[in-house]
């Protein structure tokens, strides 16, 4: 897969698959030649794309403690002798980490300053890495391009204010995820919204994506904000359409992410 527009300032990325349906992800300093990996799915496909793209790979940082996240860390290690940046509430569970952070915390990649944002929900210490100068974010498995993950170690009303985190950011912050589900996600969406506007314009992009063989991801903080059902727990269309008009946000996103694991 092709590297995807330069960000402002000094920050490159470079997407590609991993496993079945995992990205991998290096952003690199221009300014120090400094690369980061997020997360290591597995070790080959990371130093494939070191290769391609000539980068010396200088951090990870992780995500969550998931075998898909951090199966390639101890190889990886290894070999570049790279520093492992952990979420302390879950570091005990990932390989040889070196620095522990949590929410408000910084992490550097070279010149490039990552705010530390905890979402518990997916897992109990997910963190997200957000880069306000060059508008990225890193989401893991919190927030996918018209989902969200399964809420496997918190509870909906934790996992909901968790995305309300990632919802504060500004709209042209740019959403890197864990896995290439959007297309599956989009099918579900359509069920819940069927006349939003914005889920349909995404439709299409990512039909055109899918068949011209290109990844669906980054896309723009803004628009998931007006397309991704699970963003939108709030909004009244989306209570009524789950027959939960006036309930409380949480409880309407509960109903629309037990409809989604059922779909
Ligand atoms: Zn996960």
């Amino acid at each position: 897969m092709p590297a995807h527009p330069a960000s402002p300032g000094n920050a490159e990325t470079h997407l590609f698959l991993c496993l079945k349906d995992n990205y991998g992800v290096l952003v690199h300093d221009k300014a120090t030649g400094a690369t980061a990996a997020i997360d290591a799915p597995e070790a080959a496909p990371v130093e494939a794309a070191l290769a391609a793209t000539g980068w010396q790979l200088t951090d990870i940082l992780v995500t969550h403690h998931h075998g898909d996240h951090t199966g390639g860390i101890a190889e990886l290690k290894q070999r570049h002798r790279c520093r492992v940046v952990a979420p302390r509430k879950e570091a005990a569970k990932i390989p040889e980490p070196d620095v522990a952070v949590a929410e408000g915390d910084s992490v550097n990649v070279g010149e490039l300053a990552a705010r530390i944002i905890e979402t518990p929900g997916h897992t109990l210490g997910q963190i997200n890495y957000f880069f306000p100068a060059a508008k990225l974010l890193f989401a893991g498995d919190t927030l996918f391009s018209i989902g969200c993950g399964r809420v496997i170690e918190g509870t909906p009303d934790v996992m909901w204010q968790s995305l309300l985190k990632l919802r504060a950011l500004p709209d042209d912050t740019r959403l890197y995820c864990g896995h290439e589900y959007t297309a599956a996600n989009i099918r579900f969406a359509v069920t819940i919204e069927p006349d939003n506007a914005a889920l349909a314009a995404r439709a299409d992009e990512v039909r055109r994506q899918v068949a011209a063989g290109l990844p669906t991801i980054p896309s723009l903080l803004g628009e998931e904000k007006r397309a991704n059902v699970f963003l939108r727990a709030d909004e009244p269309a989306v209570a009524a359409a789950v027959g939960l008009a006036g309930a409380p946000p949480a409880q309407v996103f509960a109903e629309v992410r037990a409809r989604k694991n059922r779909f």
